[in-house]
């Protein structure tokens, strides 16, 4: 299937590996020109050859801190007028609300909901102008269903919905497109990172810790970055123009709820 979005340039944030790497693929496989971003400029260079190599698409690295006004300046200097931003960064730590102080909430509140909003103003007046814009932004299921050990995820991502579930309907008229994607379980580095803390406090090996974790969602098995990556160049794609503030699960299954 064609998605129609050959030429476009595209900005992912936090996309060296896992999720926004999956979604930086997966636009070049459209043939997006790219550009790629995380704070480790050697993870960055790797990710932007194989994306090369595998795709021929043009990559643009930037190594920058994402959350701060810095990162954001140079992202948008290597790209000035995006027709798709997909906003992600790394996630909130995972514990109990007791261990956060104002600092971690603030932090979360910067990385997980004003750090895309702050994109999001900045490239949203020209895309309505080009009359052509897409933007993703990668929150999570939590968002949907609250994970009693990611509070931090669960309040700040919550607060960038409300303000797209406006926005997004301000800006449909000019074919400016805004959407959330809400992993569940994908085999990430983060997801990784996140079962061996939980299965050294549970006592278990990890191993027979995860299986156990996949055999509760209902596909059986945790997702994959590519296919999260083509959920993202589908929500970007060039008829997606009546899906507007829409929040996309997907997580094989793993929120239990009818609607
Ligand atoms: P990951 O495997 O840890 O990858 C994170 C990527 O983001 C890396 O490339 C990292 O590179 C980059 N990054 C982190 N902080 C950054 C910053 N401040 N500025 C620029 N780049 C930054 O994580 P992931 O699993 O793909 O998760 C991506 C997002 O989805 C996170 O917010 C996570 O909470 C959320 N999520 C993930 C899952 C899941 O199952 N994986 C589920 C729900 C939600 P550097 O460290 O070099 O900067």
């Amino acid at each position: 299937m064609d998605l129609g979005i050959k030429g476009r340039k595209a900005i992912v944030c936090a996309s060296s590996q896992g999720l926004g790497k999956g979604c930086a693929m997966a636009l070049a496989r459209e043939g997006c020109e790219v550009v790629i971003n995380a704070r480790t400029a050697s993870a960055l260079e790797a990710t932007a050859a194989e994306i090369r190599a595998a795709t021929g698409a043009k990559v643009t690295v930037v190594a920058a801190d994402v959350t701060t006004p810095e990162g954001r300046a140079a992202l948008l200097a290597a790209c000035p007028a995006p027709d798709i931003l997909v906003n992600n960064a790394g996630g909130p730590p995972i514990g109990d609300f007791r261990d956060w102080d104002e600092a971690a909430w603030q932090k979360a509140v910067n990385d997980n909901m004003v750090t895309p909003i702050m994109l999001i103003k900045a490239v949203v007046d020209g895309m309505i102008a080009r009359k052509w814009g897409r933007i993703v932004n990668i929150t999570s299921r939590s968002v949907k269903a609250p994970l009693p050990h990611l509070g931090l995820s669960n309040g700040a991502r919550a607060g960038l919905t409300g303000f797209v579930a406006g926005l997004a309907r301000q800006v449909a008229r000019h074919n400016v497109v805004i959407n959330n994607l809400l992993p569940g379980p994908f085999m990430t580095e983060r997801q990784a990172d996140g079962l061996r803390k939980l299965s050294a406090k549970a006592g278990q090996d990890f191993d027979s810790f995860k299986k156990a974790r996949e055999a509760e969602v209902p596909a059986g098995r945790f997702g994959t970055p590519e296919e999260f990556g083509k959920a993202c160049a589908f929500l970007c794609s060039a008829d997606i123009g009546f899906v507007v503030g829409q929040n996309l699960v997907i997580d094989g299954g793993a929120v239990n709820v009818t609607m």
